[in-house]
């Protein structure tokens, strides 16, 4: 650089700095918070199958709500003082277009389980493309509300009136049992009757139909057993062009204190010793094959892997891509 660019370069800049300090400003009002939030859904690839995470809420789990040992439960409500956002949770469905059908696995809480917090699955499935009339085909992992009340409007009306809904026989026979649920504790009472109205205008339509774990459902689907959270508790993995994914239900509810302690339970689990077991044997096959897993209760968009570490598993979730392919 010679010396006179330099001094015209460093006078030009004297004036820029000058201009920055002095020079005339428009004036800008504050921008106000706007409050909104991109809308609920999140897209991905599995094999030729794409899976449409669907989200229905958030909400925040009560410390009373998990059982263990007094030991272990002494340390969550440690872990809890120091990180109240620890038992956080979203509720979530999945939709699956095989490319011949749109399938939904399970449909979010609608109006049946407390108020305002959930229920948003409609409006996330309008924004992601799609309407309830084009759902084939609804499997659902168990009958609790937050999982089916999204199916049926309060005064009975079908919100997926062209779907058939599909459900284990003995998830099925339990919570639509009116002996049973007359035998039933009062607590679990309200299950079993939002089981019942729920299904009830589907069943009316031939569009509830119940399968044993050997029956085929849909076209690359296996249906996995994991019973113990409810009697017919049932996962399904998808499988297309070799690659995997497994909607889990409720095998988690709260992942940052289950996935340490697959001992911890829920008070709405109906087998305690079952529902931990089946995480026991879940947990490292899932970890050691990097298998995806699509969870209700696990953080939006619910969708990611386990990872090993040394005192239990971490979730490992998907990250946010503008696309993203299932490798
Ligand atoms: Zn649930």
């Amino acid at each position: 650089m010679s010396k006179r660019i330099s001094k015209d370069f460093a006078a030009a800049l004297l004036v820029a700095l000058a201009g920055s300090v002095v020079g005339p400003h428009p004036v800008r009002a504050a921008a106000p918070p706007l409050h909104d939030q991109v809308p609920g859904f999140y897209r991905t690839k599995v094999g030729d199958f794409e899976v449409t995470a669907l989200f229905d809420g958030a909400a925040q789990f009560d410390l009373n709500w998990l059982t263990a040992k007094k030991v272990t439960m002494d340390g969550v409500a440690k872990a809890l003082h120091k990180n109240p956002h620890l038992l956080d949770t979203n509720d979530t469905g999945f939709l699956v277009n095989t490319g011949k059908e749109l399938v939904l696995v399970d449909a979010g809480a609608g109006t049946w389980f407390g108020g305002g917090a959930l229920g948003h699955l409609v409006s996330s499935l309008h924004s992601a493309g799609y309407s309830p009339e084009q759902v084939d085909r609804v499997l659902v992992t168990h009958l609790h509300s937050d999982h089916i009340g999204g199916l049926t409007t309060q005064d009975g009306k079908r919100v997926f009136p062209n779907a058939d809904v599909f459900v284990a026989k003995p998830e099925n026979d339990f919570w639509l049992s009116p002996e049973i649920a007359a035998k039933a504790p009062k607590d679990t009472q309200p299950f079993f009757q939002a089981a019942q109205a729920i299904s009830a205008p589907y069943l009316k339509a031939g569009k509830w139909h119940t399968f044993g774990d050997t029956d085929p459902l849909v076209d690359g689907v296996r249906v996995v057993s994991l019973h113990g959270h409810t009697p017919g508790h049932t996962g399904y993995e998808f499988s297309s062009q070799g690659h995997k994914i497994l909607f889990w239900g409720d095998t988690i509810h709260e992942q940052l204190p289950q996935l340490s302690h697959a001992d911890i339970t829920v008070v709405f689990d109906i087998d305690h010793a079952a529902a931990a077991a089946i995480r026991k044997q879940l947990f490292p096959a899932l970890a050691s094959e990097a298998a995806v897993i699509a969870g209700p209760h696990m953080p939006f968009p619910g969708i990611g892997r386990l990872r090993k570490e040394a005192n239990g598993y971490v979730w490992a979730p998907v990250i946010f891509t503008e696309q993203w392919v299932e490798k």
